[in-house]
Parts: C-alpha cells; sequence; structure tokens
C-alpha cells in the first residue's frame, strides 16, 4: 500500500519504515472521516495518511499537532463563508473546493481530486493541505512556517519572495510553467504549491526555482530530487 505512489517508491529502506512509522501514529492520532456520504475505507486512510506523512519523514508528528479531524467528501465540496469587503458591504460566499485546512481545525479533502495526484502537473491536493497544516503552525498561512533553529529567516524570505514575484509575473504574461499557475494567488499558496512539487516534481522545483527547492529541502529535512537520481524510474515507476 505505502509503495503505490513513484514517490514512496523512491524511498530508502531507512526512510521507508520511517515512512510506516509515521503512517501508523498519523492513523492512531487523527480520525479521518467521510461526510456527503461517502464512506472511508481502511485503504483509503493509509492512502491519505501516506501521502500526508511524506512531508514529515524526517521531521515528526508534531508538525501536525493541534487538530485530529480529516473530512473527506466523494468529490468537491463547497465551503461557504462569509466576510465584510472595504466599503463595509456583507457578502455570502459558496465555492466549490477540492481541499481546504482550517486554522487549529480541520482538514478537509476531495476523494475524487485526492486520486488526481501525480504526473508532470506535480499535483497533489493531499500534499497541498497538509503543507497548509505545517505553514498555520505558527499563526495564519502565510508561506513562512517555523524554520529549524540555524536556518536563516532571511534568506527563507528572499529566496520565497523573489521567486513568488518571478512566478506571478511569469502567470500574468501567460507563459507556460511546470508549476501550478494557483502558486500566484498568494505567498501561502505559493508554500502549499512548491511543497506538493518538491515531492512530486522535485527536479523541476530544483530547475526553476532553486534556491525555493534549497529552502524546502532544509525545512522538510529531505531531498527528494537527489532520490529520484539515485533511483530513476524506481520499480516500475512511470513520469
Ligand atoms: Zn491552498
Amino acid at each position: 500500500m505505502l509503495d503505490r505512489y513513484p514517490f514512496t517508491r523512491a524511498l530508502s529502506a531507512e526512510e521507508s519504515a520511517r515512512l510506516r512509522e509515521r503512517v501508523v501514529l498519523f492513523l492512531h492520532e487523527k480520525s479521518i472521516v467521510g461526510a456527503g456520504g461517502l464512506t472511508v475505507r481502511d485503504e483509503m486512510r493509509v492512502c491519505i495518511a501516506a501521502q500526508a506523512c511524506m512531508l514529515i519523514i524526517n521531521l515528526d508528528l508534531d508538525y501536525y499537532r493541534g487538530w485530529v479531524e480529516v473530512i473527506v467528501y466523494p468529490d468537491e465540496f463547497v465551503a461557504e463563508y462569509d466576510y465584510v469587503d472595504e466599503d463595509g458591504v456583507a457578502h455570502h460566499v459558496a465555492a466549490p473546493m477540492t481541499g481546504e485546512s482550517w486554522l487549529e481545525g480541520p482538514v478537509i479533502l476531495s476523494w475524487a481530486d485526492a486520486q488526481l495526484r501525480g504526473g508532470d502537473s506535480g499535483y497533489n491536493v493531499v500534499i497541498h493541505e497538509f503543507a497548509h497544516k505545517i505553514d498555520m503552525l505558527n499563526g495564519d498561512a502565510n508561506g513562512f512556517p517555523p524554520l529549524h533553529p540555524g536556518m536563516d529567516r532571511g534568506a527563507w524570505s528572499r529566496a520565497f519572495g523573489t521567486a513568488y514575484e518571478d512566478f506571478r509575473g511569469r502567470v500574468e504574461r501567460r507563459e507556460p510553467t511546470t508549476i501550478d499557475p494557483y502558486a500566484a494567488e498568494h505567498p501561502a499558496e505559493f508554500f502549499a504549491v512548491l511543497s506538493e512539487a518538491f515531492i512530486e516534481t522535485p527536479a523541476a522545483v530544483f530547475s526553476e526555482y532553486g534556491d525555493v527547492y534549497r529552502q524546502l529541502a532544509a525545512f522538510y529535512r529531505q531531498d527528494p530530487a537527489a532520490r529520484l537520481v539515485r533511483q530513476p524510474l524506481a520499480a516500475g515507476g512511470v513520469r
């Protein structure tokens, strides 16, 4: 079950064992429940946990502290929220969503979209939402998670700030990018999308935004691009 993804097949034996350990703890601590008529089977729980735990194979489960619930809908779900605009007018919005993360609250996922991951797009809604969770360890999602001692906050800001501005420009000019254009929406989305791509298509992140890749490698304490070079197309993998 844990070797169904190209990124898990590329893991060393030691990393694989750690992933397995994290998944067991994750399933013990978190409650993964169905909504909208979905019955969540055990193998679905393992799929979600395995992807979520890829971000923390060399960190620990404490990075997912402060909340317990993962809610899974069969397909896109409608998120409703209210806000007041700058003219003081109240709005009610209902938007279809593939995933959502609440500060100190649940992660919500569309099961249909959770299975669309992979390929060259770097798309992975599960990793995306759990990256938001890590970002929210120090408050609202802003693309600045709590860095490890010894990591340079200035270097992080410069790498992400420069890459984000460059990426926004490319998206505005409608240039084709290997990274999901949704990353241009907000610095928090840039961090979450680049975290997805860091696991799914690390070579693309490395070649397009090397400084961001190095910051992510230091933060997640793993080097997925090197892993794929060591073990290209591991065990029947496809690109
Ligand atoms: Zn997001």
